[in-house]
């Protein structure tokens, strides 16, 4: 496949715009920048940010074992999402494939980029129809979008489907791994080499802590890794941002001991929902939260809201009928919903 023949073609020809950080990039140690037209007096963040964010994606790469140049950050996987929208795929042309129930963002931005969405719903075990996807897929399928684990459903997409797609489907395949922090299952990660279609996305949002913050991560081929670059908003990441993130990022500890007790609180939320009469089934996760049937999800959500818990009910999705999807919370707030749904009649 030749990624060059999937990119837009005014975006192959645009000239990306070139930023004062971009066009002096030298030993900055002494110098006196006087060509962006920021106000002088330090305050912090009366500079801007480094374009690149350079600093903060050495550090991811030591962490995830992937080069620098394989690396794109963006305001919130959101930005990230948008960026390959808007690369790839020629408005009221191409089109995109996603693979229901899934996460909202991927159908809200094919349609805010006017890209046509091909909807292949995931079997009753919610995995992928290979065969259909591969049927539904014509020239002008750009983008296939795996959420794995799957968001809302919490599960993982077996390796033989994600491999069989990776390399029979003609365009770009994206595998969301928002929730790969929380999962047994490898990354795709390592993979990148292998599959020249391959992007995976993260996020700092869940596992990591920062959904305050907003940062994004893409991985993929320098190739693609390229194009992103030249169509980003120069300063995309803020100086904030990059700042918290890199610091929270040293606090390698904190992250695995957060991540090993929402793990512990959601095998104790299960064990417990398995004694609620009307809970009749539980998914099985690989994520930070757990897809709950209910007897009836909309009058189990509003007696929540009642008692002062939100939780998410995703009864329209396909496949989620009387759904209700729980996010783990602290030992106490898990004890809380448990102790309420107990009292629910
Ligand atoms: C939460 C979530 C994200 C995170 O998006 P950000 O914009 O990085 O906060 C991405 N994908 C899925 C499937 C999610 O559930």
């Amino acid at each position: 496949m030749n990624i060059q023949d999937l990119i837009r073609p005014n975006i192959k020809a645009l000239k990306p715009y070139s930023s004062a950080r971009d066009e002096f990039q030298g030993n900055t140690d002494a110098m006196v920048f006087l060509d962006a037209n920021e106000n002088p007096f330090e305050n912090g963040v009366n500079r801007y940010p480094d374009p690149q964010q350079r600093t903060l994606k050495s550090i991811l790469s030591e962490i995830k074992k992937v080069s620098v140049k394989n690396i794109l950050l963006g305001n919130g996987s959101d930005e990230v999402l948008d960026l390959i929208f808007r690369a790839f795929c020629e408005p009221n042309q191409d089109n995109i494939i996603i693979l229901p129930p899934t996460y909202g963002m991927y159908e809200v931005l094919a349609n805010l980029n006017a890209v046509e969405i091909k909807k292949v719903n995931l079997n009753k075990d919610f995995q992928p129809r290979v065969e259909t996807i591969l049927n539904v897929a014509n020239s002008n399928s750009k983008v296939l979008f795996l959420c794995s684990p799957n968001n809302p459903t919490g599960n993982s997409f077996s390796k033989e489907s994600i491999e069989n797609l990776l390399k029979k489907f003609n365009g770009l395949v994206v595998i969301d791994e928002a929730y790969i922090d929380f999962s047994n299952e490898k990354s795709w990660l390592q993979r990148l080499e292998e599959f020249p279609n391959l992007i995976v996305t993260q996020t700092l949002s869940k596992a990591y802590g920062m959904a305050g913050i907003r940062l994004g991560i893409c991985y993929a081929s320098h190739e693609i890794i390229r194009v992103l670059n030249n169509i980003k908003p120069p300063y995309n990441v803020n100086e904030l941002t990059q700042q918290k993130a890199w610091e929270q990022l040293k606090q390698k500890e904190v992250t695995t001991y957060q991540i090993k007790s929402i793990l512990e609180g959601r095998d104790n939320l299960i064990s417990e929902l398995k004694q609620i009469n009307f809970v009749t089934k539980i998914y099985p996760s690989d994520a930070n939260f757990v897809l709950v049937k209910v007897d009836d999800a909309t009058k189990r959500y509003n007696q929540l809201i009642e008692k002062g818990i939100v939780t998410r009910n995703r009864t329209s999705q396909p496949g989620c009928e009387n759904c209700l999807r729980f996010t783990v919370g602290t030992p106490d707030e898990n004890k809380k919903l448990i102790k309420e749904l107990k009292t629910l009649t």
